[in-house]
């Protein structure tokens, strides 16, 4: 099933996510619905929350980039950076902050400890576009948004924008939900 992508504003966005305590037929629906509405709006990850649910789940496949075409599509639960190693500045974007683009500096390659779509533990090690991509998501289930990890001046930049997000002005070509609107004279 398709979901509605929950946009900038949204207060599940900011809450710290809860970690799971197994995986049941709800959670495996979840995350079938999550990859279903990630490739729908043509987006490499996507976190729970990003969906409405305050969980520390999340979903990617990198699979349609160039030199990454091998690369299975995964489901993190309760992901625990146990390290990291390098710094690398790419540009990113979010499914949940439409229209934006930014770059924004993080570890190049981590050591992840995590549990799979089965719950089993797993230690795993990722660089390059799976690194950056794991650690927006989990940035996610922290109530964290790329934007939030500019440089000053390029946040100004798009400061603009993102207000237009919180009035509830959203171009996208997928389902979302828009926030409510907080009636203020600054917006009149
Ligand atoms: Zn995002």
């Amino acid at each position: 099933m398709i979901l509605p992508i929950n946009i900038y504003s949204d207060d599940v966005l900011r809450r710290k996510a809860k970690p799971l305590k197994g995986v049941d037929g709800a959670i495996e629906d979840l995350v079938e619905s999550m990859f279903e509405s990630m490739r729908n709006a043509a987006g490499i990850g996507l976190a729970a929350p990003q969906v409405g649910h305050s969980l520390r789940l999340l979903v990617f496949d990198v699979s349609a980039l160039k030199n990454y075409e091998k690369e299975k599509p995964m489901v993190v639960i309760n992901p625990h950076i146990l390290s990291v190693r390098g710094y690398n500045e790419m540009e990113e974007g979010c499914l949940s902050v439409p229209g934006v683009q930014g770059d924004v500096v993080r570890p190049a390659a981590l050591t992840l400890k995590y549990r799979n779509e089965q719950f089993e533990e797993c230690v795993g090690d990722f660089s390059g576009m799976i690194a950056r991509v794991i650690q927006h998501e989990i940035d996610h289930l922290d109530g964290k948004l790329f934007v939030d990890r500019l440089e000053k001046r390029d946040r100004r930049k798009i400061q603009k924008d993102l207000d237009l997000l919180a009035a509830g002005v959203v171009n996208a070509d997928y389902p979302v939900v828009v926030p409510a609107v907080v009636q203020t004279s600054k917006l009149s």
